[in-house]
């Protein structure tokens, strides 16, 4: 079932010039572009978008962090992107993220992890709404479904 994820290349992702590199891999993987904004995000944004982690020891550091720099915000859409992505971003830290994976090939830190992907369908729905109003999530037929997904599983 085709599903959407709220995917943000974070400030140091921007300041490192590896968002064409990150992209480059969700285009690659077969996952459709349906928005996108460059945007610098408020304090008060990032506190919403990390409201499930109020209160956490790490809470005003990630807040911090995500509202320090240009960040480009996307929802990328595929059946299951939202498990695929996540596999695709690997563990939260370069530290510990295998190699192969976004975080495990382009960072070595425990504070800056250059990506967030949403993780549950019912986080993308919170979340893709404080970045985009409907009218800008743009729906149009992918030309290479046919050729990307393959024939359907037999009955
Ligand atoms: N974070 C942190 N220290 C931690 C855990 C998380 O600084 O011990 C930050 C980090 O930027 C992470 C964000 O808070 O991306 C949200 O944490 P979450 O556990 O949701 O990780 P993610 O879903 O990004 O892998
Ligand atoms: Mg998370």
């Amino acid at each position: 079932m085709a599903e959407r994820t709220l995917i943000i290349l974070k400030p140091d992702a921007v300041q490192r010039g590896l968002v064409g590199s990150i992209i480059a891999r969700f285009e690659q993987k077969g996952f459709q572009l349906i928005a996108a904004k460059f945007m610098k995000i408020s304090k008060a944004l990032a506190q919403k978008h990390y409201a499930v982690h109020k209160g956490k020891p790490f809470f005003e550091r990630a807040v911090q962090y995500l509202s320090s720099s240009p960040v480009l915000v996307m929802v990328w859409q595929a059946d299951d992107v939202i498990k695929m992505s996540r596999r695709l971003m690997g563990e939260t830290f370069g530290t510990e993220a295998q190699p192969g994976t976004i975080r495990g090939d382009f960072g070595c830190s425990h504070g800056f992890n250059l990506i967030h992907g949403s993780d549950s369908p019912a986080s993308a729905e919170v979340e893709i709404p404080l970045y985009f109003k409907p009218e800008e999530l743009i729906d149009y037929p992918l030309a290479q479904a046919h050729w990307l997904y393959g024939p359907p599983d037999e009955a």
